[in-house]
């Protein structure tokens, strides 16, 4: 590793600076959970620069916006998130989603933009932040930009970040009393495994009907999917069961996994759709105590 340099700017405008100087050798710090393993593995050339992101204000502050409107600094870590006196009771999805991320030691570290950023089609809190709707804020040599969550991603391993960009925050959006998320995943052990398949729920229940619901699905495609079929299953229904296995039906239909250790195809299509019931079950009772 002893080609590799390494910086650490205190501002966003540096650190844009740095990765357009690296001319595609810059590789961004923010856990490290993800690029030390992959340094240690020789996947980081000699001649990269890594651009420390954890000295820029922005990148590890959380804003609470009110009405359950955050925007949360994409390298904050998890365990700081934890620890926020309000986003747990505004998003618990999200939070019981980036806080599966490995264990303890790992939780100090790893942030929910390295989850994005790393590309894993099986990352913990993508599948729950694309339910909240979550926008990612990214610059760039050229300014700022938004994207939705899901649009993020382009394949495993593989963001649509082009050279110099960098993921700043999220922001979830506000919504109104009634509202509430889950996030679920089936693991072959009991902890530090990566997901055979994560479902994150996000809804809104008025009057025992159902009037906004999002799901995200993930570990049964290249990227997490948004499967709007199954929050159309939702809305309007009183969560009965006609409406959840129609719901159901919507993710295993989303479904395109590869078989491996882990889960097969089949196994996986299934699952999916137990998460969705489950999951969805999960956030209506914490929106009905919201
Ligand atoms: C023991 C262990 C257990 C784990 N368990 C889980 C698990 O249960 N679930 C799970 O999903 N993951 C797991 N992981 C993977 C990892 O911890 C997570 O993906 C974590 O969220 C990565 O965050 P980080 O801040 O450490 O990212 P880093 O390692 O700092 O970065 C990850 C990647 O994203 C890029 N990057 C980071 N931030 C930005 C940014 N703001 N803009 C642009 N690019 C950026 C980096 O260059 C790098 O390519 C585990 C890892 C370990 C070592």
């Amino acid at each position: 590793m002893n080609d590799i340099k390494y910086s650490a700017p205190s501002t966003m405008d540096e650190a844009v600076a740095a990765m357009v100087a690296a001319k595609g050798a810059g590789r961004i710090l923010a856990g490290g959970t993800d690029l030390l393993v992959q340094m240690r593995a020789g996947f980081v050339k000699p001649g990269s620069i890594i651009v420390d992101i954890k000295k820029i204000a922005e990148m590890m502050t959380i804003e609470d916006k009110g009405g359950g409107a955050f925007k949360v600094g994409a390298a904050v870590s998890g365990m700081t998130l934890h620890d926020h006196a309000t986003f747990k009771k505004a998003w618990p999805g999200v939070l019981e989603a980036v806080n599966l991320i490995g264990s303890k030691q790992i939780q100090g570290r790893a942030s929910a933009g390295g989850n994005l950023c790393n590309a894993s089609p099986a990352a913990d809190s993508v599948p729950a932040l694309v339910a909240a709707g979550a926008m990612v804020t990214i610059q760039g040599p050229n300014g700022r930009r938004e994207v939705a969550v899901e649009k993020f991603n382009a394949g495993p391993g593989r963001t649509t970040l082009a050279q110099g960009e960098i993921v700043v925050s999220f922001s979830l959006p506000a919504r109104p009393a009634g509202s509430s998320d889950a996030y679920l995943r089936l693991i072959p052990r009991t902890e530090m495994d990566i997901a055979v398949v994560g479902l994150g729920v996000s809804l809104t229940m008025s009057g025992g009907k159902c009037t906004a619901a999002r799901v995200g699905l993930g570990a049964v495609a290249p990227t997490v999917l948004l499967v709007e079929d199954a929050a159309k299953a939702l809305i309007g229904s009183s969560l009965d069961d006609a409406a959840l296995e129609a719901a159901a039906a919507a993710c295993r239909a989303a479904c395109k996994p590869i078989d491996d250790k882990r889960g097969t195809i089949v196994y996986r299509t299934k699952i999916a759709g137990v998460l969705l019931k489950r999951a969805t079950a999960i956030a209506a009772d914490r929106a009905a105590k919201h």
